[in-house]
């Protein structure tokens, strides 16, 4: 369960993590909603009120995917993961 609960690296890369996880998982609902004719989308019904903050969201989302695909460069996460 390490690398769920994810007990190694910065702030920043933990932070990131959780943000790809729900993006994954508020696409996943997005996807599911549209079988169920229901809109499931919860960073919507969350925020769609704001929808600036809503589309801040997604960005910070996206920008968290790339920050995984490329690897903290931090020295703690540089410690603690092996190199790929
Ligand atoms: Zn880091």
């Amino acid at each position: 369960m390490t690398v769920i609960l994810r007990d190694k690296g910065c702030l920043y890369s933990t932070i990131g993590w959780w943000l790809v996880i729900i993006g994954a998982l508020n696409w996943g609902l997005v996807g599911l909603g549209y079988f169920l004719s229901m809109n499931l989308n919860v960073v919507n019904l969350l925020l769609g009120s704001w929808p600036v903050v809503e589309d801040i969201v997604y960005v910070l989302v996206g920008a968290a995917g790339i920050m995984l695909l490329i690897g903290c460069k931090c020295a703690k996460c540089r410690t603690d993961t092996p190199a790929v």
